[in-house]
């Protein structure tokens, strides 16, 4: 098994580290009900998507 060599210092570790945030999640209004969705989903909310009801509402 590999070992490494030296101890990765806390700037090393902490350097290494900025990469892991999660990117920021991009969202629009529903151009139907005007709830926030995901662009190219189908909208959570109303089920519409490209302008018609693809997904049948609960109401
Ligand atoms: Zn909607």
């Amino acid at each position: 098994m590999a070992v490494p060599k030296k101890k990765t210092s806390k700037s090393r570790r902490n350097m290494r580290r900025a990469h892991h945030a999660l990117p920021s999640v991009t969202v629009i209004e529903c151009s139907n009900c005007g709830e926030q969705k995901r662009p190219h989903h189908v909208c959570k909310a109303c089920g519409h998507y490209d302008g018609r009801e693809v997904v049948a509402s609960k109401a």
